[in-house]
């Protein structure tokens, strides 16, 4: 927590200096003019113009801004199921029918800024603040690894009290949790952060802590609308500290970054273009994009009129249009859809090619812990709108969700193996783009699926997830990559009779 006054603090979180670095002829790389130009000239493309765009996506090649335009432009019901299914294709070409599980851990409530949307706004009066100690820290971690989560973002509101020092405490706090489960035990092996922007200075310090990938949305790309929901006089009002804060964490080191934007309070296909130039700046500057891209929805917010009554909420329909062009402009990249979305809509996103979602979720300051305590005095677990940032639209276990998937035929991976041997950033991204990190990913996937069997899972879920393990072995057996690599296919038994045996946390 820092030391210094609330407004000494906030004088030296921005500096002009990490943003002006980044600039292309003293310009940004957002420029609404020229998307508004672009999107006018993808008008009607004809079906043919829109399969040569998807056969480029099928080669796993990002898309330009006219091209993705042109995507947008598309009113045909049958061409835009076409394009579901290709991104569907894409998704498992990359990541095979793997879908990644995490779980938010909400930290504190405390904030300086107010945005319109939020719950978590400072002129929110009706918000119940709190910030967890980290012996709370400890006891929402071991209500998560329960379920069997094995990965967790984080999430901070942007207050001196939760600065990069808190942060860090509360991160390692997180890591060195252990907790004994059925036939083992769990920890969390990857913790992810969704905080304000930061400087170099700072993000070089959530690096060394062992942060894995740092998530920033921009919220809206339209500074017209970012000024009217983010007041001028809040930290959160500098569109353009917002606007690289993933190009400083880059600087920083810290190469796995998440982009989003907040569908609802602008033209959804203005902030898909957003996010795409967003990624083109990325790679243009570091060689490399964003590891995943976020879109959540606006959902009901206490004492937060736009997040109910805003124009630009996007309807389901629209919803699935925008994942799918994600998935065709910008292939190799991870999507995720969360726990905002109804059940029905979740899995619907999935079958638009998303690759990581939570189940389970809390997103109260202590509302695992304070879940796990109701139910045992048998009280309700509702959501309380004053309690949290927002409305959920799935409140379902872990177990339910992956069983879900089990029965989609879909395989969830607990693995975070590629992290900790190095394979992030640019080899990942370089390996995605190949094809090639599927094949550890398959492995280790089959793996944590065991230990997710062994230590948590319903006899529901078991059967199912029995049956989809034993489908994944016999592809495994039957890839010519592994039948030539013996040594690697030796191993891979030998672990997985380790985990059966009782042994965790071992991988490929
Ligand atoms: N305070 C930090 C910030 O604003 O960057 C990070 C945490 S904030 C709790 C995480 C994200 O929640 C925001 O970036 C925003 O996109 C999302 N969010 C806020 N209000 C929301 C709402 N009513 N519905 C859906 N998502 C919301
Ligand atoms: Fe604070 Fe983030 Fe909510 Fe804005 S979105 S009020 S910065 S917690």
């Amino acid at each position: 927590m820092s030391k210094l006054s609330a407004a000494e603090w906030k004088k030296e979180v921005i500096r002009e200096e990490e943003i002006e670095k980044y600039l292309i002829s003293g310009r940004d790389f957002i420029d609404e003019e020229q998307i508004k130009g672009e999107l006018a000239g993808g008008r009607q493309p004809d079906k043919k113009q829109v399969r040569d765009i998807m056969q480029k996506s099928l080669a796993i090649e990002r898309l330009e801004p006219a091209e993705t335009a042109a995507l947008l432009q598309v009113t045909d019901p049958s061409l835009w199921e076409e394009m579901r299914q290709t991104g569907l294709e894409i998704k498992r070409k990359v990541y095979d029918n793997r879908i990644v599980f995490f779980a938010p851990l909400y930290c504190s409530n405390l904030c300086v800024n107010n945005c319109a949307y939020c719950g978590f706004k400072c002129e929110n009066n009706q918000e119940k603040r709190r910030i967890l100690t980290m012996n709370e820290v400890r006891q929402e971690t071991e209500a998560v690894i329960s379920e069997g989560h094995k990965r967790l973002i984080m999430v901070y509101g942007e207050h001196q009290q939760s600065d990069v020092d808190y942060m860090i405490e509360s991160i390692k706090t997180a890591y060195d949790v252990k907790k004994k489960s059925k036939n083992g035990w769990g920890n969390i092996r990857r913790i992810n952060v969704n905080a304000a922007p930061m400087s170099i200075a700072n993000l070089k310090k959530l690096r060394e802590a062992g942060l894995g990938t740092y998530q920033v949305f921009q919220e809206t790309y339209d500074r017209k609308t970012y000024g009217r929901v983010h007041p001028a006089n809040t930290l959160k009002g500098n569109y353009r500290w917002r606007l690289y804060a993933l190009h400083r964490a880059m600087d920083a080191g810290i190469d796995d970054v998440a982009v989003g934007a907040l569908f609802g309070l602008h033209d959804w296909r203005f902030e898909v273009m957003g996010l795409l130039h967003h990624t083109m700046d990325l790679e243009r500057q570091f060689g490399i994009g964003p590891h995943t891209i976020s879109f959540p929805r606006l959902m009901p917010a206490s004492d937060s009129p736009i997040s109910k009554d805003s124009p630009y909420l996007v309807n389901d329909a629209d919803f699935l249009k925008l994942v799918t062009v994600l998935r065709l402009s910008v292939p190799y990249t991870g999507m995720i859809v969360t726990a905002r979305e109804s059940a029905e809509m979740r899995r619907k996103a999935i079958l638009c090619g998303c690759t990581q979602t939570d189940a389970s979720t809390k997103i109260g300051i202590g509302g695992y812990t304070d879940a796990l305590k109701k139910l045992e005095e048998f009280q309700e677990t509702n959501q309380k709108e004053d309690e949290q940032q927002f409305m959920l639209g799935d409140t379902r276990s872990l177990d339910e969700v992956v069983r879900e998937l089990a029965e989609m035929g879909m395989i969830t991976s607990f693995c975070t193996a590629g992290y900790r041997c190095g394979r992030t950033g640019d080899k990942i991204m370089g390996m995605l783009k190949h094809c090639v990190e599927g094949k550890f990913c398959k492995l280790n996937a089959v793996l944590t699926y065991r230990e997710f069997l062994e230590d948590y899972a319903s006899a529901e879920m078991k059967k199912a997830g029995e049956k989809i393990i034993q489908k994944e072995i016999e592809e495994i057996q039957k890839q010519p990559y592994f039948q030539k690599n013996k040594e690697l296919m030796n191993t891979f038994w030998r672990e997985y009779e380790q985990i059966r045996k009782g042994e965790r946390d071992i991988y490929i």
